[in-house]
């Protein structure tokens, strides 16, 4: 990308299409172009090819969806994959149609089998069955990146495709119901502290692991990858460290200052017993990531607690 490039970044009001943005910026990048979902509806063909067409955007970074925690995927199923798949096929075909240069699609860990072996490689993609809670979400992800990949083989357009870990950090969505774990337990150990209430709920048996990687790491990544990288095997991006929700949940009750007790709702489901990622081939490429677990939490919690995710979206970067 040269500095001038007209870039749109898709999704540039959530969590990993703000970040980018940032980035973008502080690299002195100055020709974005960004609309909200009020001005470009991305679900919808007629206004997907008229901003294509007049716009005509030379790089599109794609981090619009329709995206949630365990309960959102789970019980929104139906809004989860007609959203995810309209967004992505009709962005990469208006894109191609239109001469965009080169496509950065943003997919998921979740397309990966839910019992792969850990950590898990890029070529485990499609090699078991998925996890139940969010398979349409996965399987629209899927249909994305293999869109992708099947434009660039036979139309040679230029896309990659990234599959972040849980991401966290500052734009992220706070909602109790619609969050991933990481704020939802930041918000309920903050009210709880507020409040000066004794326990606090942690959904499932506490013993799933996960791997959580800042959205300024992401956000560097991608810009890294943009700018160093084509090819169609996708690319992971994490840390290569994961951590049993239990002692997520420990570690935020003691940088919130939570002096209370964890009860587990059992009635909540745990997900997929692991996900961590294999970073391998993003090492491979350069790129290592800089925001450790602790120090992330502790600035994410600063910017919620200083007020700012009552103005950052809800638990959907684009809704109906
Ligand atoms: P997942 O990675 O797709 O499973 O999405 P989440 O980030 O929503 O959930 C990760 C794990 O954290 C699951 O095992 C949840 O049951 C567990 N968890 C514990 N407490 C909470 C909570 O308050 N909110 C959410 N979203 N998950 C929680």
């Amino acid at each position: 990308m040269e500095k001038q490039s007209r870039i749109f970044v898709a999704g540039h009001g959530g969590l990993a299409g703000s970040a980018i943005v940032r980035e973008l910026r502080a690299q002195g990048y100055a020709n974005l172009i960004l609309r909200s979902h009020a001005e470009l509806d991305l679900t919808r063909q007629d206004a997907v090819d008229a901003f294509f067409a007049s716009v005509r955007p030379e790089y599109v970074f794609l981090a619009a969806a329709r995206v949630g925690g365990i309960q959102a995927n789970n019980t929104r199923r139906a809004e989860f994959i007609r959203e995810n798949l309209l967004i992505q096929a009709l962005t990469i075909d208006a894109a191609y149609r239109n001469g965009t240069r080169k496509m950065l699609l943003m997919g998921s860990s979740c397309i990966y089998p839910r019992l792969a072996p850990q950590p898990m490689k890029e070529e485990y993609l499609l090699s078991g069955y998925l996890e139940q809670t969010n398979e349409p979400y996965a399987i629209a992800k899927i249909a994305g990146l293999k869109m992708a990949e099947a434009y660039r083989a036979q139309y040679g357009f230029d896309t990659i495709s990234l599959m972040p870990t849980n991401l966290y950090g500052p734009g992220d969505n706070f909602d109790l119901e619609g969050s991933h774990v990481l704020p939802g337990l930041i918000r309920k150990f903050h009210d709880a502290k507020l409040a000066g209430a004794a326990t606090v709920s942690i959904w499932g048996s506490g013993t799933p692991l996960r791997e959580f990687l800042h959205v300024d790491d992401l956000a560097g990544a991608s810009l890294f990858l943009m700018n160093n990288y084509s090819s169609p095997e996708i690319v992971n991006v994490g840390t290569g460290r994961e951590i049993a929700i239990r002692d997520l949940a420990l570690l935020i009750a003691k940088i919130v200052g939570f002096a209370g007790t964890t009860v587990q709702d059992s009635g909540k489901p745990d997900g997929a017993p692991r996900k961590l990622l294999d970073i391998s081939r993003l090492r491979n490429l350069g790129w290592e990531p800089r925001i450790g677990l602790s120090e992330g939490i502790r600035s994410t919690y600063e910017w919620y607690a200083a007020g700012h995710a009552a103005q950052s979206s809800t638990y959907v970067t684009v809704g109906r």
